[in-house]
């Protein structure tokens, strides 16, 4: 079986809309942009997992970023790698962060040394104890099984050093992966899920993965209008984009596109959920009739009340084939 390569977090897209959508300057680019800064960088850290991908046993099934709810208060837990094997479930915690890292286990503590500096962080160890504690949780109510559950820490930054107690075997460098899940694979041989639930488990899961939308808007303090302004010209940033014969041009450079209003459309349905009136939608997409403004939506959007709901699954699938 092929397993998955790592797709990219929606909060990175949903970031990148929000610093195209909002005006320039404003205040908030700065944290914005520092924040995606580093989401990027921790998914170019899961990124280097597909290395290995290619090593992991044909009996394994991979899951990446799963996002689950707990059975034991309903809020939800991600885990970064998630390998079931008919012997056991295998949980990763994956961390790309450069420097001397020191586990302090017995304080909770990671400790990082990095140009001189020390900074603590929650320890990456006690993070994937308890995501295994709620994938128990999980496997039981969703699948009855009851396998044992080993959760690893993966440091994917191969420049790290890592500091870790002789005793604990479960904090490594990413490329030990293949090695380490061989011999686990040694230790726990009793097969608990039979090939008819792993299939059943598989399927479950990838139901249950609720990759989350964040409230961005909420999250730094924005409102709606502040993303809702007209069309702005990517290149130059003038708000002087015209439709003239079936495509989008911008009179102040000449660029010219004609998926603007899909890509348009897509930031928006990455930042909001809720209906938005139609005269939002003339707004953006300025001094074009109000029917052609419709005829644009309407494939991507649905009436809702007075309003118009955008369709999620419709705009994602059109934005994949502009690309
Ligand atoms: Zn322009």
């Amino acid at each position: 079986m092929k397993q998955p390569s790592l797709q990219q977090p929606i909060i990175i897209d949903q970031l990148q809309a929000l610093l195209r959508r909002l005006p320039n300057p404003h205040p908030k680019r700065e944290e914005i942009t520092e924040h995606l800064r580093r989401f990027k960088i921790g998914h170019a850290g899961e990124q280097t997992l597909d290395l290995q991908m290619p090593m992991i046993p044909e009996n394994c099934k991979v899951f990446r970023n799963m996002t689950l709810r707990s059975p034991a208060n309903g809020e939800t837990f991600q885990i970064d790698l998630l390998i079931l094997h008919p012997c056991f479930a295998f949980i990763g915690e994956v961390k790309n962060m450069a420097g001397t890292l020191t586990f302090d286990l017995k304080h909770g503590q990671l400790l990082r040394m990095l140009d001189g500096s020390l900074q603590s962080f929650a320890c990456p160890v006690n993070q994937s104890s308890r995501q295994a504690f709620h994938f128990r949780l999980w496997l039981k109510k969703y699948a009855d099984v009851n396998p044992p559950v080993l959760n690893h820490v993966l440091i994917s930054n191969y420049q790290a050093i890592i500091e870790a107690p002789a005793d604990h075997d479960g904090i490594y460098h990413a490329a030990n992966l293949p090695r380490e899940l061989m011999h686990v694979s040694k230790i726990y041989t009793r097969r608990v899920i039979t090939k008819e639930k792993m299939k059943s488990i598989c399927e479950t899961l990838k139901n249950s993965n609720a990759e989350h939308r964040s409230n961005v808007l909420k999250k730094y303090h924005l409102a709606e209008t502040e993303i809702l302004g007209k069309l702005t010209c990517q290149h130059c940033g003038n708000q002087t984009i015209m439709r003239i014969k079936r495509s989008w041009k911008c009179t102040s450079c000449d660029w010219r596109d004609v998926n603007t209003h899909i890509h348009t459309l897509r930031d928006i349905s990455l930042l909001i959920q809720t209906p938005l009136h139609r005269k939002t939608f003339d707004f953006i997409f300025g001094n074009i009739p109000a029917r052609s403004t419709l005829r644009l939506i309407a494939p991507f959007s649905t009436r809702s009340g007075n309003k118009r709901l955008l369709l999620i699954d419709k705009i994602e699938e059109a934005y994949e084939k502009t690309l």
